[in-house]
């Protein structure tokens, strides 16, 4: 499966959690908000784990249907 990822710019506090999770996926950008640089440059696992560690569940999961399966 290739999972993807988006960030709620709106929800971020820039607590870089996902950075350390996938840090080949996330990266802060210069407002200190996460950002996607590159999709799948993780591990699915990697992903669904960096969304479950954010603390404001900013981080959206969907299948490659475009089905959202987290949160
Ligand atoms: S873990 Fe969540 S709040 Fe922290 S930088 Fe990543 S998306 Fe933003």
């Amino acid at each position: 499966m290739a999972l993807k990822v988006k960030v709620d710019r709106m929800l971020c506090i820039g607590t870089a959690d996902c950075v350390a999770i996938a840090p080949n996926t996330f990266e802060l950008d210069d407002e200190a908000k996460s950002v996607v640089k590159k999709q799948n440059g993780d591990s699915d696992e990697k992903l669904l784990e960096a969304a479950k560690v954010c603390p404001v569940l900013a981080i959206i999961v969907e299948d490659e249907d475009g089905n959202q399966i987290f949160p």
